[in-house]
């Protein structure tokens, strides 16, 4: 088959690879018919991720038919067509149990590298780093789905593979950053960064009840994207000083709660910023936590800080007595995308929303190298791309 292949830093490679096979006896093979890039990629595709190997196949965001089933799974047969969720889950273990999927200890092969870098070892992931269990990720044409019956989600209503493919990802992730913020009726709710994620989590504020959304980010197309799809009010950080603007919005409090949908390569203008990049290019520092920074501070005393965006190690400079003087929560996490496949299919076919307005892009897997190219220079208004094997 054809995948899409990390081949080092700036380098993705569409190769002729072996087809998956099934190896466990609760795995199945999906033919993949959509799938999506990341903003979480482009980490993977600047060299930001440990432990990447050269042919590791990418992509955690993927949707398509089942062909083959181990003999052990009984919800899914051949034919049927599916959502992925990008953590792997057992579905059984402590964490499964209580609905933490992405912490599912029974689905990271390689545990004692995350257990060296964080402690403990969260779930194996789908096309992200051997750190995560060295999983194929599902910019193919096909790939093994491991406990077949506890991740994949069936898709028996006839919607598109663009309004359900994100529920693999970015629309749980969004909705989930916007749960963190335990939203009352007249909340106001900032978030940093505008793309895919920053997006869902925005309409999803709105979902649960805020009253006022504000999105913050440099570029024209996703703050319009926020006005126009979300109905969101929007700050362009190089235009305006975000904290003085944010203060004045909400009459010298500040937002009820703070989403950082920006992560680890977030962008800052000034001297801050190069202090970043420069620490970050020396190893010195593994991420660049500008938006969260901002985030910490802006927040109004007691408020919610929602960390959606992702950060792999070593973080420098959090005004950490800011969060603690002023009572601050902070919640974050890898998304237990399990926990919301049904309750956010519900919402599309209530026609609450349509996930496919974020795609900006269509290509064809072939042009993978290209499409992270533009989506990582942020070229032709890229905001969101899907690929078709
Ligand atoms: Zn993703
Ligand atoms: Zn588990």
């Amino acid at each position: 088959m054809r995948a899409n292949c990390w081949q080092g830093k700036k380098k993705m490679q569409v190769e002729q690879v072996p087809d998956p096979k099934l190896i466990n006896s609760q795995d199945c093979i999906v033919k993949i018919t959509s799938t999506a890039i990341c903003g979480s990629d482009l980490h993977l595709y600047n060299g930001f991720v440990p432990t990447m190997e050269e042919g590791d196949i990418v992509g955690h965001e993927f949707m398509g038919e089942v062909v083959e089933t181990g003999r052990e799974v009984k919800n899914l047969k051949v034919g049927d067509r599916v959502v992925v969720p990008f953590p792997i889950s057992c579905g059984k273990c402590f964490f499964c149990t209580q609905g933490m999927f992405s912490l599912c200890e029974n689905s990271n092969p390689n545990a004692w590298l995350a257990e060296k870098m964080w402690g403990h070892s969260p779930a194996g992931l789908f096309g992200y780093s051997h750190l995560l269990g060295g999983f194929a990720g599902g910019q193919a044409e096909y790939a093994r789905v491991p406990f077949a019956d506890v991740g994949p989600i069936k898709i028996e209503n006839g919607f598109t593979d663009e309004q359900v493919l994100f529920l693999s990802d970015i629309f749980p992730t969004g909705y989930m950053a916007a749960e963190a913020c335990d939203i009352k009726p007249g909340d106001t709710i900032a978030v940093w960064g505008c793309g895919p994620v920053g997006q869902f989590a925005m309409k999803s504020a709105f979902m649960l009840g805020a009253e006022r959304v504000i999105g913050i980010d440099r570029f024209p197309e996703r703050l319009r994207m926020a006005r126009e799809k979300v109905g969101a009010e929007t700050l362009n950080y190089e235009d305006v000083d975000v904290l003085e603007a944010l203060h004045e919005m909400t009459g010298g409090v500040g937002p009820d709660a703070c989403i950082d949908s920006a992560g680890m390569e977030a962008h800052a203008p000034g001297l801050l910023g190069a202090y970043d990049r420069v620490k970050q290019a020396l190893m010195l520092e593994t991420d660049r936590p500008i938006a969260l920074r901002q985030a910490m501070v802006a927040v109004r005393n007691g408020g919610i800080l929602s960390i959606a965006g992702v950060y792999g190690g070593m973080l420098d400079k959090l005004p950490f007595g800011s969060v603690m003087n002023r009572s601050i929560t902070i919640k974050t996490g890898q998304t237990h995308v399990q926990r919301y496949l049904k309750p956010l299919m519900q919402r599309i076919e209530n026609g609450e929303i349509d996930p496919s307005f974020v795609v900006t892009h269509t290509m064809s897997l072939d042009q993978a190298p290209h499409a992270y190219q533009m989506f990582n220079d942020k070229q032709d208004e890229c905001i969101k791309v899907v690929l078709k094997p």
